[in-house]
């Protein structure tokens, strides 16, 4: 349990964070978790806005109906808008692993950033404390973190390209894969096959798939699919 935030979320604000270190913002964007469900996986987010307070004003705005359980700001500091346990309104229509509803699955976390610029250090080291938390409270394994534009293909694209997975999958904080070497005939069967196995289960058309799986694991990639887009497909590595 954490405690209340007083003095950067003003006074009036009662409950209280799961994360010591979270200030407690409630929001009123949320409902129960369906069918009994925990949380077995993380979004990560990008807010696509230009302050962490304008942010947190639409989070927490009752006529716009999204929010996420955590958003971090570019300084590291870190708001609690919806209890862990409830369902917050921050993942949509997409699916993972063959479940949809996804926002009765996971935890969603917003980060502050417009979506065209690196994400900020002290905004990382916040997010990877508040992860291992996360990830031991409901014992949610390296493979259940997953960007929101992995579970909706074709329909979002963050936390974006400069968000950085490595440095996750390096603490065991993100799924690591990769096998040798793509195949000498590179088709979207396979591809598709290979990502469905992953997890990209989404039913989208061949590029909306194939950015999805790039924008996780090769951001840098352009162009038709390529034997090198099956490397990160293999079979993980992780640590968890
Ligand atoms: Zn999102």
């Amino acid at each position: 349990m954490g405690s209340t935030c007083l003095s950067a979320c003003g006074a009036e604000l009662s409950g209280t964070a799961d994360t010591a270190a979270a200030c407690w913002h409630p929001s009123p964007n949320f409902g129960p978790r369906r069918d009994g469900l925990t949380p077995s996986l993380i979004v990560i987010h990008y807010t696509a806005m230009h302050s962490a307070s304008a942010a947190l004003q639409r989070l927490c705005d009752p006529s716009v109906e999204v929010s996420a359980h955590y958003l971090i700001g570019a300084e590291g500091h870190c708001w609690q808008m919806v209890a862990e346990d409830q369902r917050a309104w921050h993942a949509g229509a997409g699916q993972w692993c063959g479940f949809d509803d996804i926002n009765s699955r996971s935890i969603g976390i917003e980060l502050d950033n417009r979506g065209d610029h690196p994400f900020a250090e002290p905004q990382m080291v916040t997010l990877e404390r508040l992860m291992k938390d996360i990830m031991s409270r409901w014992s949610i394994s390296a493979q259940g973190v997953i960007g929101h534009s992995d579970m909706a293909p074709g329909r979002k694209i963050d936390p974006g390209p400069r968000f950085d997975w490595p440095r996750l999958a390096c603490q065991g904080l993100a799924d690591l894969r990769s096998c040798d070497e793509g195949p000498m005939d590179p088709t979207f069967e396979l591809f598709r096959r290979m990502a469905h196995r992953v997890g990209f289960t989404s039913p989208v058309e061949d590029e909306a798939l194939l950015s999805a799986v790039r924008l996780r694991y090769r951001p840098w990639a352009r162009g038709s699919l390529a034997a090198d887009d099956f490397i990160p497909l293999g079979p993980s590595s992780s640590r968890s």
